[in-house]
């Protein structure tokens, strides 16, 4: 196709304000899909995906259009996941098109991911239309927020496009809008090939699946193909685009966006953002930004029933096909026998990742306390990684013990300003910077990132009312005063509860996840001590009660199916419960003891 009748583009959106429903409408007008495939949402299929209200892959459709200047044009709509998590996934897709939908719900206004996502934009410099969405609403006020979209982000609003994605009001200007005032990508056709490597994924049919976005060049099926990061040569046996089902092309050319498969074996051979060119005739430089997504947080993941260790491992492999950010190892434990250490890019990934081995594969897991990756200056001069802080060698041998820091971003309207700094303080946070944007507050701080993966992000939505958005990138280690609290069960140190805190804080932490488990383990029938202890001193003790009633007590006797199905519910509910020592502990208790509130 030729490059003045392309248009690749992004939709931005707060959560809810309509992004989905608005795609939807794009391609059913397109004619992309028929009305019994429309039925199913296409762009988040997902399940988890859609329970959480997030898209965690991108995914992209190639739309035929007949503009109103007669000429045929294909627009490729990019979607990208919406969490802080997977915000180099957002980046990397943003910088494989050339603009952006704004989409603002008509009767919300601005909100916290809209900026989060639109800054994103404004990054990846695309030209941005504002869309004002739900006009259908009596509570929409299209006028107030095309102002605030003025003052707050600081774009021309004046011809923003208002539609209904619901009733369809307005879609064909919003086509219109994609045509006239979005650019056409650039590209030249004889170059060398060039192209980006925007994400990649595992089907069951086809192998590794890897979306490209062409900038320079053309790629064809039978193509000797080269990873330029990892230098890996292969055979391309399929080039094709998504209608947005898949479908074979002959080529892709210059500002495309399509797919390809070659024979790869794993995910994790493609790197997100690297170039892709030929081997024979390979471009001159790599395209700018790359850097492999490294999993910041690890934590063991066993299965509650040690019968299940095969399947567990047989799932996990299947899901880290698919999922290059996602790592493993192999561990052991002396409470909880074989499972994995496994690593994420935050804490929103590892519980998609443990949900899905749940709910996906049936598998009943032990989630230990997550941990960040430490680093150890070694008094023998060499330095060690600590994936897990039951791993934590003999200090004598510990010059110094650096832990991750990171930069974070956070836009908050005044009103939660101050609720804002509390929690950063709170969290050993350090302001770098603080500047106002029309009615709202930009807040940089450097914090350490053990004190945001846990929780943060949850505590700062509940003390902003969900006004805050929040965005952070890895800055460096920074040596501190660091120990390894153990949290003893009935006098037995549990491994799993292990963490690494501040000297400083350790008190207070220990005090907090004691009350925590309390709460979050059940009355045994003997007085069940909680301890937390630092190098075998104890810092904060509770004292679960001593539980006396039967289950089937409550029954009186008589009905004795009732009482059968009463005991086979609490033997149900047992299996989602470990044994340390003679207690059972829930497995939601070991990362629910580090949440803070
Ligand atoms: P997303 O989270 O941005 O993808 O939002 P969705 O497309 O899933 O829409 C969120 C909710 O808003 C759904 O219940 C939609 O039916 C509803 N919705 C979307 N567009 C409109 C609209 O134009 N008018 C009205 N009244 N509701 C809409
Ligand atoms: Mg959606």
């Amino acid at each position: 196709t030729e490059l003045s009748r392309i248009r690749n583009f992004s939709i931005v959106a707060h959560i809810d304000h309509g992004k989905s429903t608005l795609a939807d409408r794009l391609i059913q007008i397109t004619g992309g899909l028929t009305d019994r495939e429309m039925k199913e949402q296409v762009l988040d299929s997902m399940e988890l995906e859609r329970e959480r209200g997030i898209t965690i892959k991108a995914q992209t459709v190639r739309l035929n259009y007949t503009a109103q200047d007669g000429n045929d044009y294909v627009l490729n709509l990019i979607d990208t996941p919406g969490h802080v998590d997977f915000a180099y996934e957002v980046s990397r897709s943003m910088r494989a098109v050339e603009g952006s939908l704004l989409v603002v719900d008509a009767s919300q206004g601005v909100e916290a991911q809209t900026l989060a996502n639109v800054y994103q934009a404004i990054d990846a410099n695309h030209e941005i239309v504002p869309v004002l969405n739900k006009i259908d609403l009596p509570a929409a006020e299209p006028d107030r927020v095309k102002e605030q979209i003025e003052d707050v982000i600081g774009i021309d609003a004046s011809e923003a496009v208002l539609i209904s994605a619901k009733s369809g009001l307005g879609i064909p200007d919003v086509l219109e809008a994609i045509v006239n005032r979005l650019p056409a990508p650039t590209g030249d056709r004889e170059a060398p090939l060039k192209a980006m490597l925007v994400d990649s994924w595992y089907d069951a049919y086809l192998g590794v699946v890897v979306l490209v976005r062409i900038r320079d060049g053309v790629l064809k099926k039978g193509d000797k193909i080269r990873m330029m990061s990892t230098k890996a040569d292969y055979q391309v046996d399929r080039v094709g685009v998504f209608s947005p089902v898949m479908k074979d092309w002959p080529e892709l050319g210059p500002g495309e966006l399509g797919f390809l498969t070659a024979s790869i074996k794993q995910v994790r051979d493609t790197r997100v953002g690297d170039t892709i060119t030929h081997e024979k005739r390979p471009c001159a430089q790599m395209l700018p930004g790359f850097k492999p997504s490294i999993p910041v947080v690890f934590c063991g993941l066993f299965p509650v029933d040690a019968n299940d260790f095969e399947d567990m491992r047989e799932a996990i492999e299947k899901l880290a096909l698919n999922d290059a950010s996602f790592t493993y190892e192999m561990e052991t434990s002396a409470a909880l026998g074989f499972g994995f250490r496994c690593g994420f890019l935050g804490l929103l990934h590892l519980e998609v990742i443990r949900d899905r081995l749940e709910r996906e594969y049936d598998i009943d897991l032990v989630t230990t306390a997550p941990s960040v990756v430490y680093r150890l200056q070694m008094r023998d001069g060499t330095v060690r990684e600590l994936h897990n802080p039951a791993d934590m060698p003999d200090l004598t041998h510990v010059e110094e013990i650096e832990e991750p820091w990171i930069k974070a971003t956070i836009l908050v309207p005044d009103d939660y300003l101050g609720a804002v700094l509390k929690l950063c303080e709170e969290r050993r946070g350090q302001q770098r910077d603080l500047t106002y944007a029309g009615s709202r507050a930009m807040v940089v701080y450097d914090l350490p990132l053990n004190e945001v993966v846990f929780d943060f992000y949850d505590r700062l939505k509940s003390v902003t009312k969900g006004y805050a958005s929040f965005d952070y990138q890895i800055e460096g280690y920074r040596a501190e005063n660091l120990v390894k609290m153990q949290i003893l069960v009935n006098d037995e140190p549990v491994d799993a509860l292990s963490t690494m805190v501040h000297r400083d804080r350790a008190e207070m932490r220990g005090r907090a996840m004691c009350e925590k488990l309390k709460e979050l383990i059940p009355p045994h029938m003997f007085k069940v001590p909680i301890q937390a202890a630092i190098g075998g001193r104890v810092i904060a003790r509770e004292t679960i009660r001593a539980m006396r009633k039967d289950v089937t007590a409550k029954c009186y006797g008589g009905d004795v199916t009732r009482k059968r199905k009463l005991l086979e519910k609490q033997k149900a509910g047992k299996k989602k419960m470990r044994q340390f020592g003679k207690v059972d502990i829930p497995q939601e208790a070991f990362i629910n003891a580090l949440k803070m509130d």
